[in-house]
């Protein structure tokens, strides 16, 4: 695609992104705006859109995708910010630049245990086991695809996020087939 197509398509993502917002604010917007990145065409996993800390990553892959989808991946990695989940990723750098401090704070001494650094470190382990917990994976998945449906429907969601399983090859998946039924999948 040539590079003013993209920029045209671009527009269009921008255009959904603030529409989004505008329709399901975020209560932490008027400290951290979220905001919507776009991906180069040499990043090696490009059909798919991210969401982390306040940023919404989208893929070249998904660029010129049809408007079902580009709707269902707006307002599914936006439901990711809208649904807190990735203050989950604020609070771990919080946790982490904290054991920094603590560590930095230590370099001459003899490292022991402090308060600031088992709270950091409590906040590291709590915040990894609710990243990495499958049943809590799954849950904010569902939530991400409850907004989509909202703000589009369920009709355009189930479209984008069969398109997306086709195109990512995990039709097959439970998981996939179980977001999918949430929609009002048959199969
Ligand atoms: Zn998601």
């Amino acid at each position: 695609m040539a590079l003013s197509a993209d920029c045209a398509a671009e527009k269009e993502w921008l255009a959904d992104f603030a529409e989004v917002q505008a329709r399901l604010p975020f209560w932490l917007s008027p400290l951290l705006r979220p905001r919507m990145l776009f991906l180069p065409r040499w990043w090696p996993n490009s059909v798919g859109a991210w969401s982390y800390l306040q940023f919404v990553f989208i893929g070249a892959g998904v660029l010129d995708a049809p408007d079902d989808v580009r709707h269902y991946l707006v307002a599914h990695e936006y439901g990711h910010i809208h649904g807190n989940h990735t203050v989950l990723h604020f609070l771990y750098w919080l946790g982490a630049l904290l054991l920094i401090l603590v560590y930095v704070g230590q370099l001459h001494h003899v490292p022991h245990l402090t308060v600031p650094g088992l709270v950091a470190l409590l906040l590291l382990a709590a915040v990894t086991f609710m990243i990495g917990l499958p049943s809590l994976q799954r849950e904010r998945e569902y939530q991400a695809d409850a907004v989509a449906a909202l703000l589009y429907g369920r009709s355009a969601a189930l479209a984008g996020s069969l398109w997306m399983a086709e195109k990512t090859g995990n039709l097959s998946n439970a998981f996939r087939q179980s977001r999918l039924r949430r929609l009002g999948w048959q199969s």
